[in-house]
C-alpha cells in the first residue's frame, strides 16, 4: 500500500519528538507540522525523523522514517557504527534523498557512531568499540581496536541502539560494515533474509569470526534478545559510486520487501 502523499507531507518529518512518541503514528502531527518545509519536500521520503539518543561527546542519534508506517513488513538499516566505515552510509543517504517508498516500513540510522564518524576512527569518544559493547556474550578485553568497553552496554550509543531497536521490534535488520565482503551467515544459518541480501546486494555469503570470535556484537545481541532476524552485511574496500547510490539502494529495497513509488 503506497502512502499518500498528503501523509508525506503533513506528517512529522524533521521534528525532533522525544523518544517516547517514537513509535506512535506517523500521522499525528505536532502543531505547526503542517507547515511543509523546504526541507521536508526536498526529501519525499522521509515520513519521521527521530534523535534517539546522544553519543557520548553530545551529538545526536538520527533515525530516519523512510516507507509506508502501515507497511507489514518493517526494517532497520544501521551504518557507520565503526566510525571508519563510512562508505555504506552513501546507500542510506541515498534512500533517505530518493523517492517515497512503499511496501515497507524502513527506519534507517546513516550514523551509528557520530563520534567515531567526526574522527574517522572506528571507536567512539571513548574508545570503545561500540560493536563488541552489546550485553551478550560481552567479554572483558584490551584497551585497543576492539576494545569492548568496562563493562557490557557502558556506553550511550549501545543503550540508545537497544532502546531504539526494542521500540521499533523490526522484522528485519541489516547493520553494514566494511571491508571484508560478504553477508555474514555466522549465527543467522540460512535464513531467508541472508540470502536474498547475499543475491540482491550481490555480494558472497561468508561467516565472519571477528578475528578472535565474536562477543557482544550487536548481532549476536539481536538475535538473541529479540524476535526479527538481523544480518551483518561488509561491503568491500572501495565499493563504486554506481554499487553505492544504485545496485545497493535499488538491491536492499528489493530484499527488505520494499519498493520506490
Ligand atoms: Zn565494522
Amino acid at each position: 500500500m503506497s502512502v499518500p502523499s498528503r501523509v508525506l507531507r503533513l506528517g512529522v518529518a524533521f521534528a525532533t519528538l522525544p523518544a517516547a512518541v517514537l513509535v506512535g503514528p506517523a500521522v499525528a502531527a505536532p502543531s505547526g507540522a503542517a507547515e511543509t518545509s523546504a526541507r521536508a519536500d526536498a526529501r519525499p521520503a522521509v515520513v519521521e525523523r527521530v534523535v534517539f539518543g546522544q553519543s557520548r561527546r553530545g551529538r545526536d542519534l538520527v533515525a530516519y522514517r523512510l516507507g509506508d508506517p502501515g507497511a507489514r513488513r518493517s526494517a532497520v538499516v544501521i551504518a557507520a557504527m565503526h566510525g571508519d566505515e563510512r562508505k555504506p552510509q552513501v546507500i542510506l543517504r541515498t534512500l533517505r534523498d530518493g523517492r517515497p517508498i512503499e511496501g515497507l516500513d524502513l527506519w534507517i540510522v546513516p550514523n551509528a557512531n557520530p563520534d567515531g564518524v567526526a574522527r574517522k576512527a572506528r571507536r567512539n569518544a571513548r574508545g570503545v568499540d561500540l560493536n563488541r559493547n552489546f550485553p551478550r556474550k560481552w567479554k572483558r578485553s584490551k584497551r585497543g581496536t576492539t576494545w569492548s568497553g568496562p563493562r557490557a552496554a557502558s556506553e550511550p550509543e549501545t543503550k540508545a541502539m537497544m532502546r531504539f531497536l526494542r521500540r521499533v521490534a523490526p522484522d528485519q535488520v541489516v547493520s553494514f560494515h566494511q571491508p571484508l565482503y560478504g553477508i555474514d551467515t555466522s549465527g543467522t544459518g540460512n535464513r531467508p533474509l541472508a540470502r536474498r541480501l547475499a543475491r540482491h546486494l550481490k555480494l558472497p555469503k561468508r561467516s565472519f569470526s571477528c578475528g578472535s570470535g565474536c562477543h557482544g556484537t550487536l548481532s549476536q545481541w539481536f538475535n538473541h534478545r529479540l524476535d526479527g532476524q538481523l544480518v551483518t552485511v561488509e561491503l568491500g574496500r572501495r565499493p563504486s559510486r554506481a554499487y553505492l547510490t544504485r545496485t545497493a539502494p535499488h538491491g536492499l529495497l528489493k530484499a527488505l520487501g520494499g519498493r520506490r513509488v
